[in-house]
């Protein structure tokens, strides 16, 4: 981790926030639309999306 995010629970390596995997820039993420991301960085959040709406 390069930055320091409040919400980041680092003995869990989790967001509090968000309640699962730290993917700055993901939905609901304080970074989201701040960050320039990059394209490894965006699959992940595209996967974890996919995940999150088949989980229903
Ligand atoms: S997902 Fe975003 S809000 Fe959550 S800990 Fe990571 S950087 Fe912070």
């Amino acid at each position: 981790m390069t930055f320091h995010c409040k919400n980041y629970d680092i003995n869990a390596d989790a967001c509090k926030k968000l309640k699962g995997e730290c993917l700055p820039g993901r939905r609901g993420c304080v970074l989201e639309g701040r960050v320039a991301i990059s394209e490894e960085l965006a699959e992940k959040i595209r996967l974890l999306e996919e995940k999150l709406r088949n989980r229903g």
